[in-house]
């Protein structure tokens, strides 16, 4: 039996991961759930599972929380960054569900490998901020990490049984998202509400923007570097606008392995859980209902996050968590229409510019580099907004 830590049990992938253990009961057990401000949800989540502990962000939704829960209930409540490394570390279980989103993520995963637990990895910030601690660490205390973003299971499907030298290049799919066929004028008028309609996956905000402007598979580059071991020039990405092809392998011999399914995080989620066996997951895929997968090269032009990520993942060091920290602040600006879609890759890459990469970073010096690029950004568009004000 699995005993299980969700940390982000509010979010999507959090939610999916619930529903592949309700449907699981004798293979999985819920012992700790985490949500950030989403209290409501987290109750009906308590009532159904009856997890031992559960986490919020701060006191104040911890008193909310207890005040909607109805006595007598045995689970107990923490809070703050406190609560969310109790939840990473309990003794009672075996696996934690890292599905946090962005960078707050990754502390409590790195605590929970240091705790030795087995990590489902959802948050791809962790490896994108710190691959270099994660798998040394993850190494020194026989941890299993396993994928659960649906490009990094495909790959992690496709190499089950293959040599590592046999491998020549890994091809990250990409559904291009809602403006694959936006010509540049159009991607400046865009606004938050348009990048929020995403053609074939249901996914929160922030990462939905990041699939409109590429920037996710930008981040997954680099998470594949460090999951796979495989060096950034033998990354490829193909837009696949059906999103039935989650990712592919080519081996030396020329032999390409594909895993295809239905765009259902459940699938991945349920891999990451139970391999090396398979348990019921999904509905079939029915590709004459399909008929055609396409593939196309992405547009750097028009898609810069692209050619940052790329840049930001050679470089190295401490660049991959300042591309990644500058992402998350002109993201939200986005969403608040403080900046413009077009604005985004403009300022990470003036801020990627100015930074200075430490290499073989300290999580210190990666958590350093991070506020940094926070702070950066902020400033960045601070100026842009008075600017126009003006
Ligand atoms: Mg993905």
């Amino acid at each position: 039996m699995k005993k299980i830590a969700i940390l982000g049990s509010t979010g999507s992938i959090g939610v999916n991961a619930l529903d592949v253990i309700r449907r699981n009961p004798k293979r999985y057990k819920v012992i700790a759930l985490s949500a950030g401000r989403n209290v409501r949800l987290l109750k009906k989540q308590i009532d159904q599972y009856q997890p031992k502990i559960v986490s919020v962000i701060d006191g104040a939704h911890a008193e909310r929380l207890k005040s909607i829960l109805k006595p007598p209930h045995k689970t107990k409540i923490v809070f703050g960054s406190d609560g969310y490394r109790e939840l990473a570390t309990l003794k009672e279980t075996n696996t934690v569900i890292s599905a946090i989103v962005g960078s707050g993520g990754l502390i409590p995963t790195i605590e929970a490998i240091s705790a030795g637990k087995d990590i489902a990895l959802a948050n791809k910030e962790t490896m994108v901020m710190a691959g270099n601690i994660v798998v040394e660490k993850a190494k020194e205390k026989g941890v299993r990490i396993m994928p659960i973003d649906s490009e990094h299971s495909a790959i992690f499907q496709c190499l089950a049984g293959q040599k590592r030298e046999s491998v020549k290049r890994i091809i990250l799919t990409a559904s291009g998202g809602p403006f694959l066929n936006f010509k540049r004028k159009d991607l400046e008028r865009v606004k938050p509400s348009d990048a929020l309609e995403h053609p074939n996956w249901k996914m929160g905000k922030k990462v939905t923007i990041d699939s409109a402007s590429l920037m996710n598979k930008g981040l997954e580059i680099i998470e594949a570097k460090w999951l796979f071991g495989i060096d950034m020039e033998n990354i490829d990405v193909h837009i696949h606008p059906q999103s039935i092809v989650h990712s592919m392998v080519e081996f030396i011999d020329g032999s390409v392995m594909a895993q295809l399914s239905i765009p259902d995080m459940r699938i991945p989620i349920a891999y990451a859980l139970s391999y090396p066996y398979r348990i019921s997951e999904g509905r079939p895929l029915n590709l004459f209902k399909i008929r055609n997968l396409e593939f196309l090269k992405p547009d750097v032009d028009r898609f810069p996050n692209l050619r940052l990520a790329y840049e930001a993942g050679k470089a190295g060091g401490t660049s991959p968590a300042v591309l990644n920290a500058a992402n998350e602040v002109v993201v939200e600006a986005f969403l608040h229409e403080r900046v413009k879609f077009m604005d985004m890759p403009i300022i990470i890459e003036s801020i990627l510019s100015s930074h200075q990469s430490k290499p073989s970073p300290s999580l210190k010096e990666i958590l350093n580099a991070d506020l940094w690029a926070k702070n950066q950004a902020k400033q960045q568009i601070e100026r842009m907004n008075n600017k126009c004000s003006v």
